[in-house]
Order: structure tokens, then C-alpha cells, then sequence
């Protein structure tokens, strides 16, 4: 790990204030890939442990290693799919189906989980219900989680493109290749859980009019692709003033989880971290080992 993320590693103390009682436990996947637990109860933010490697995504369609998969995320009550890249999506039919999970996401998740063999019944359609809502927001509730997805937006990562537009529309033919992997609608996700609330932005990007957040204490910021927007940082402390953030998908995602993390290429993370605070002199801001967790 290099310098730059061990000083930015979460304290075991003093991240977060002390407090009584049921605490909330925020454990990093990898990627913007997040596991949010309260008491017995689970959810999963674009989870993505599979990480194949760059040769396998080049040379065959794309599997879900699903032993690891029953490993390490052996319960989940529900699935967000913030956008369906593949290093978002690809392991969510298998974990929808081997935890029966309610999966969350647009029609491309939808689509994606048919093709999986998800229970038609167990799929919620945000982008529909964000239509048929007219409110600009979508609100669930899971055991003791209240999710309020936002549509948002996907950083323009290859010459000032969205990589990889448009939907998954049809995947009878599972697996797929990555290429098929289309991102789909992108959302961003509130979750309020035991009196906290944390906000999952998992592509560097957002649409500020939309967005109606308050008294956040976590936001979960995807890095990579934050310097191919017009002031993310600045934008994203301005329309989410978070207390603390936890900085996400900075890690290599072609190298396996129990490979020691290695950062992406040409991130300026220290720039990014600078500007941060610059743009909120108050906030914390963190990050976690891989598979590693913070309770707050
Ligand atoms: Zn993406």
C-alpha cells in the first residue's frame, strides 16, 4: 500500500464520536463495493469480489466466482446496483440468488438479474419507480434501512466519455462479455440506518439538482475518474456536506482481494484529498483496508 493510503487508513478510534448502543458497521469490498450492517441485518452496495483479472476480461465472458461469493457476503437483505459496469454488477445475480436479497437498480440491473435467474418478485426497478414517482427521489425501506435513491451520474473516464453508454437491454445469453456490460441509469444512494445516514456515490460524478441530503455523517466517494468532471470535490462537499468520508474504487480491481491493494494509475489522490479539505476544513476523510471495517 503506498504511503499516501496508510496515512489515510480510518483510526480503530476517534473517527467517529463514541457512542451507546447498536453501532453501524461499514466494511469495504473493494471497488465503490460496501457491506452495511446494523443488529442482523444486511445490505450491499455494488458488490464486486470476483475481480477478474485484466487477461480473463480481455479473453472470455465474465463469471462470478461464486464459492467466493457464498464466503464472503453469506447474507445480505438487499442489493444496490448504483450502475451496472461490470466492476459493479457482474456478482450481483449470484449474490441475489444464493442470499435471496431484494436487488435494487435500473432497468440494465433489471435486465442483468433476469438473465441471472434472480426471482422476478425479488427485483425492484428504481428507474421506473424514480419516473412514476415524479419526486425526484425513490424511498424503500429494508428491515431497518431507509434507502432513497437519487439519479446521478457517471464521470466521463475515457475522452470525455462515459465508458461503455447505453443499457443492458437483453442478456439471455449469460455470461456476458464485459463489453456487454452497458452502465445503464446511475444512482446515488442515501441510506438512513439506527440514526445515521451515509450517502453512496459510486462514480466520481453527481447532479447536484436532485439531491436533497441532510445531517450526513458518511459519504462513501468513489475516486477514480474524479478529475474528469468540473469540480467534483467541491461540488460533492457542497450539495452533501458529509461529516466524514471514506474514499472507494482507488484500488487496482484486476488484482484478487487477498493480494495485497494496489492503487490505480494516475489518481492524484493527494490532490483530490487536498482539495477536500480545503473545500470543508471540518471533514474527516479515511479509508479502509480491503475487507476491512469501521463502525460508526
Ligand atoms: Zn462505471
Amino acid at each position: 500500500m503506498s504511503q499516501l493510503h496508510e496515512s489515510l487508513l480510518v483510526p480503530a478510534a476517534g473517527f467517529w464520536p463514541d457512542r451507546r448502543g447498536e453501532r453501524v458497521h461499514v466494511r469495504w469490498l473493494g471497488t465503490a463495493g460496501f457491506e452495511i450492517r446494523y443488529g442482523d441485518h444486511v445490505i450491499l452496495i455494488d458488490p464486486y469480489v470476483s475481480r477478474c483479472s485484466l487477461a480473463r476480461c480481455v479473453a472470455a465472458p465474465l463469471v462470478s466466482d461464486e464459492a467466493l461469493v457464498r464466503r464472503l457476503l453469506p447474507r445480505a437483505d438487499a442489493v444496490i446496483v448504483g450502475h451496472t459496469h461490470f466492476d459493479h454488477a457482474l456478482d450481483v445475480p449470484a449474490i441475489a440468488r444464493a442470499t435471496g436479497a431484494r436487488v435494487y437498480g435500473s432497468h440494465s440491473a433489471t435486465a442483468l438479474c433476469l438473465g441471472g435467474q434472480v426471482t422476478p418478485s425479488k427485483i425492484v426497478d428504481v428507474e421506473e419507480a424514480l419516473v412514476a414517482g415524479g419526486t425526484g427521489s425513490f424511498i424503500s425501506e429494508i428491515g431497518p434501512f431507509r434507502l432513497r435513491f437519487f439519479a446521478s451520474a457517471h464521470s466521463k473516464l475515457v475522452l470525455g466519455r462515459v465508458p461503455l453508454p447505453g443499457d443492458i437491454d437483453d442478456c439471455d445469453a449469460v455470461p456476458m462479455r464485459l463489453h456487454k456490460y452497458r452502465c445503464g441509469a446511475v444512482f446515488g444512494v442515501e441510506i438512513s440506518v439506527g440514526g445515521r445516514t451515509l450517502f453512496h456515490l459510486g462514480s466520481a460524478e453527481l447532479v447536484e439538482r436532485t439531491l436533497a441530503v441532510h445531517n450526513l455523517d458518511l459519504l462513501l466517494l468513489c475516486v477514480a475518474g474524479w478529475t474528469k468532471g468540473d469540480d467534483v470535490p467541491e461540488r460533492v462537499l457542497r450539495a452533501l456536506s458529509p461529516e466524514a468520508i471514506l474514499l472507494s474504487h482507488w484500488d487496482d480491481f484486476f488484482r484478487p482481494l487477498d493480494e495485497p491493494v494496489r492503487a490505480l494509475p494516475a489518481l492524484q489522490m493527494p490532490t483530490l484529498v487536498d482539495r477536500l479539505m480545503r473545500a470543508s476544513r471540518d471533514v474527516r476523510i479515511g479509508t479502509l483496508p480491503l475487507l476491512g471495517e469501521t463502525t460508526l
